[in-house]
């Protein structure tokens, strides 16, 4: 098992990937949330070029993938689940969600400790959000959420069926929720019981400060419910409200090398 994971972990991300993308996709030519304002072309260009370069740059810069630090944190005996031996199962669907729990309170950090926000900010500049928008980080950030996802890994002591099934996950959701789909409002309050929904983490991506610090989530909406970030809707509506940063209005933060440049920017939103 985990060997078959070892060797297959790319391909069912990276198809998995491409599925979730072009369904997105589709979904939001047909049924639009909102009509987007910034050039299309650019935007989806530059993201998915630094998309790319990301996942080059993790490819590079890690010798080991996340499930493979999973399967010898699992031979060592290293880790909580590990050492207490839960049922596979159940230990994966505890990992998942303690990963999760991870990933909501890392984004918090990234918001709150300046160097940390320079790089995360990045993603904060697009001035649209849509499906391309769930993958556009600055390439460190991508590298240091993934030394901390292993940290966590190797502390929880995740099965690696369980990391593989988080990481597809949080590739899906991540798309799931930036994109720029109508869901019925019925549907979406439904839907954010279990899942953050694009109307939800669209909150997080508006220009007004209060709104941008709130809803961390990217897959389980209660942490933001447990732990006060919860905003249901914002206060300018979906389709006034303006998405980006209030000083990163220039449509050269779309581009490639400017999106590399915002963490040495003196321009702190
Ligand atoms: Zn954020
Ligand atoms: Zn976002």
């Amino acid at each position: 098992m985990n060997i078959f994971l070892l060797d297959n972990a790319v391909l069912i991300r990276l198809e998995s990937f491409a599925v979730v993308f072009i369904s997105m996709a589709i979904w939001e030519w047909i049924a639009p949330r909102r009509i987007l304002k910034a050039p299309k072309i650019t935007r989806w260009f530059n993201n998915l070029v630094i998309t790319f370069l990301n996942s080059l740059a993790v490819k590079f810069v890690f010798p080991v993938t996340a499930v493979g630090v999973a399967i010898m944190a699992q031979k060592a005996g290293y880790g909580v689940l590990n050492i207490i031996g839960l049922p596979p199962l159940f230990g994966g669907c505890v990992a998942i969600i303690a990963l999760d729990l991870t990933i909501y309170f890392q984004h918090r950090l990234f918001h709150v400790v300046p160097v940390l926000w320079r790089l995360h900010r990045m993603h904060h500049t697009d001035l649209d959000i849509d499906v391309t928008t769930g993958a556009r980080f600055h390439p460190v950030e991508i590298l240091l959420s993934m030394v901390i996802k292993m940290a966590a890994i190797v502390l929880i002591g995740a099965p690696a069926w369980s990391v593989l099934a988080f990481e597809v996950l949080l590739n899906a959701t991540s798309m799931f929720n930036h994109s720029n789909i109508f869901l019925n409002p019925g549907i979406d309050r439904i839907v954010r019981l279990i899942l953050v929904t694009p109307d939800m983490h669209r909150v997080h991506h508006s220009v007004i400060i209060q709104e941008t610090n709130s809803n961390y989530g990217f897959n389980l909406p209660w942490w933001d419910r447990l732990f006060g970030s919860y905003r249901d809707q914002p206060s300018k509506g979906h389709d006034a409200m303006t998405i980006g940063l209030a000083n990163y209005r220039d449509p050269k933060y779309l581009t490639l090398h400017w999106m590399l440049a915002v963490p040495f920017l003196r321009i702190e939103r």
